[in-house]
């Protein structure tokens, strides 16, 4: 017999069914018993008369939460109950995988235990819907990026995460051991993203890995993250880029709120809005004037750039001026940006550079990048480079190169966000951190 998910029972009423998943909770009664049954689509319950089969009686009896059952029995509208008024007469069940007792964790306890117990248990803890709502979202919204791409002609990349010389600096840079030599950890697709320019792949993007050796210990940092990258040639400015990443986040944010409005609604108690184009642009001279005016000190060591408190001040003066979650931070310091980031030309001291902040938070990095061989290597020096150890990349840029910019964005902030999550590890599947390397 073929297994039936429970969200579509309904539509099998009066037949026989077969359904397998968690035995949620059994309710052990003098005459019947009652079995919640769970998978991934929902609840349902499932009765026994206990004088059918006093041997199949004893057997339920013994059966511990969550221990995996195959059940068969015939559906039943019954508005009595109240797990969507329908249930479903056992005739046979058969169990699959019985669960110890007591569970390491009850994914069903009134309470729930502190994150890094529940990410010592993530499989047990991923067994509540709330968790598993997340990676659906999740899975939706990648389907929706690429979506966006097929569309608009993007051509999919995917770029190695070992190195033989550092994407970035010197800094959060993992490495490891390489047969007789060293190799290091993708800090990003940086390079490659740009080196794909240089082929002349017009449009790229790439879903993958990213590691930081970052020993911070934020809501919203991780050692090891799925970066979301893309580059687009043949631009005049950032301003480009902006408007690419504002119209994909807009699809994004409508096709994920078209299936699961509902779901999100519920259980995360957010009213999912699709973000208006454009999304407001502040300069970040402006973003300094503005954080002034509020009374908001920036942290001295911070010169140029916004702390985490300043973007949350500052989205607070943007949803209050603009009525908008989302909002650009544009033309950064040289002193805050690496030095692949074009400069303006009137306005040296600056790059072409921006930053997305969504509800808060930094969620996207961009930029038009230096293309021009000889402004590229002259600012690499100047943020004390060796030309030797990036020489390979600065070739890119000797055989004709279009001018191009791009960004990268972390899918879990974006998650994080989406779904007004407290902290990064609730948004990822596996969290790494500093003290993290299992399960
Ligand atoms: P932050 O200032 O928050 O440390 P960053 O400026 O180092 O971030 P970028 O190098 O610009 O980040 O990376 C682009 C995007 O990748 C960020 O906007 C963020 O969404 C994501 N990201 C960066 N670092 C991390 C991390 N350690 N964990 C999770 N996501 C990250």
């Amino acid at each position: 017999m073929q297994r039936i998910n429970i969200g579509e029972l309904r539509n099998h009423i009066g037949e026989q069914v077969q359904i397998q998943g968690f035995l949620q909770t059994l309710r052990d009664q003098k005459k019947m018993q009652f079995l919640i049954v769970r998978d991934l689509t929902g609840l349902v319950q499932t009765a026994f008369w206990k004088a059918n089969d006093l041997e199949l009686a004893d057997k339920i009896s013994t059966l511990t939460a969550e221990t995996i059952v195959k059940i068969t029995g015939t559906v039943v509208d019954n508005p009595i109950v109240k797990l969507g008024g329908l249930e479903i007469q056992l005739e046979t069940l058969q169990v699959e995988g019985p669960a110890e007792s007591p569970l390491a964790l009850d994914p069903f306890a009134e309470t729930i235990p502190s994150i890094d117990f529940r990410l010592d248990w993530r499989y047990l803890d991923m067994r509540r819907p709330q968790v598993a709502a997340i990676f659906q979202v999740q899975t939706t919204a990648e389907l929706a990026f690429r979506e966006y791409w097929h569309q608009h002609q993007f051509m999919e990349i995917h770029s190695p995460k070992l190195m033989g010389s550092p994407s970035e600096s010197g800094a959060e840079l993992f490495e490891v051991q390489y047969f007789e030599t060293k190799a290091y950890l993708a800090q990003s697709p940086q390079f490659y993203k740009q080196m794909a320019m240089a082929a002349g792949f017009e449009r790229i993007f790439e879903i993958g890995p990213v590691f930081r050796a970052d020993p911070s210990f934020t809501s919203r940092h991780m050692t090891e993250f799925t970066g979301i990258d893309s580059e687009i040639s043949y631009i005049d400015s950032h301003e480009d880029v902006m408007v690419y990443l504002e119209n994909m986040l807009q699809y994004v944010y409508q096709r994920v709120k078209e299936v699961h409005n509902e779901q999100i609604n519920e259980m995360f108690g957010v009213d999912l809005v699709v973000p208006a184009t454009p999304f407001p642009r502040i300069p970040m001279s402006q973003a300094v004037e503005i954080l002034k005016a509020e009374g908001y000190q920036l942290p001295p060591e911070k010169k140029g750039d916004i702390d985490p408190g300043g973007e949350r001040k500052l989205a607070d003066w943007v949803k209050k001026n603009y009525d908008h979650d989302f909002f650009y931070l544009t033309d950064w310091p040289i002193a805050v940006r690496p030095f692949y980031h074009m400069r303006h030309a009137d306005r040296p001291e600056l790059t072409r550079s921006f930053d997305l902040i969504a509800g808060g938070t930094e969620i996207v990095t961009g930029a038009q990048r230096e293309h021009r061989y000889d402004v590229l290597a002259k600012q690499a020096l100047e943020k004390g480079l060796s030309l030797e150890s990036i020489q390979f990349y600065l070739d890119f840029f000797r055989y004709g190169c279009p001018p191009h910019g791009g960004f990268g964005m972390g899918l879990s902030r974006l998650l994080m966000v989406m779904l007004n999550l407290p902290n990064i590890r609730e948004a990822v599947f596996l969290f790494r951190g500093p003290n993290r390397l299992n399960p």
